[in-house]
């Protein structure tokens, strides 16, 4: 984990002039965040968000792990904003979740991505559980990208539970 001071250090490691709610990010092995110290002057977040931040983005890193990129898109960003509710609650406030995403500044286009996101996630956790949804990501991760996924889907979805 790197832990950013300054705003101008996040942004050169991003690449490009960040903005005030970008506040962490995930790399193949490894998470970036604003410290502790700076994180409520130098973000739009309160520090309440700070531990579900750090589960949110080591999800990602886990699951780069797993399936060698970010694809499906949706189901990765999907299950980093369910599993980092499951800990912590929204912003540390459980069962909030549409307000938590009302206050996303980010533009609708993106809101709508990660509502959608995390709310197909959540009924797939619902539907198989953790364990057998990590397994039908492992089954993609063996063909990532070119898998017909949807197909993929089905055969969970509609599948006998025999565990
Ligand atoms: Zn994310």
């Amino acid at each position: 984990m790197i832990l950013f001071y300054t705003r101008k250090d996040f942004s050169d490691r991003r690449g490009w002039k960040t903005r005030r709610w970008e506040h962490a990010f995930a790399e193949k092995d490894m998470i970036g965040i604003f410290a502790p110290s700076v994180y409520e002057r130098l973000t739009s977040y309160k520090f309440v968000r700070y531990e579900s931040t750090i589960v949110h983005e080591t999800c990602h890193v886990y699951y780069m792990n797993i399936v060698h990129n970010f694809t499906p898109k949706w189901l990765a960003e999907g299950l980093a904003t369910n599993l980092e509710q499951y800990d912590y609650g929204w912003r540390g406030k459980p069962r909030v979740d549409h307000l938590y995403f009302m206050k996303i500044p980010f533009g609708e286009d993106e809101l709508e991505f990660y509502r959608s996101g995390y709310l197909i996630t959540h009924m797939l956790i619902r539907k198989l559980g953790m364990k057998r949804l990590m397994s039908l990501i492992r089954e993609y991760a063996r063909k990532p990208v070119k898998t017909n996924y949807e197909r993929l889907f089905d055969k969970f979805v509609y599948a006998k539970n025999t565990d």
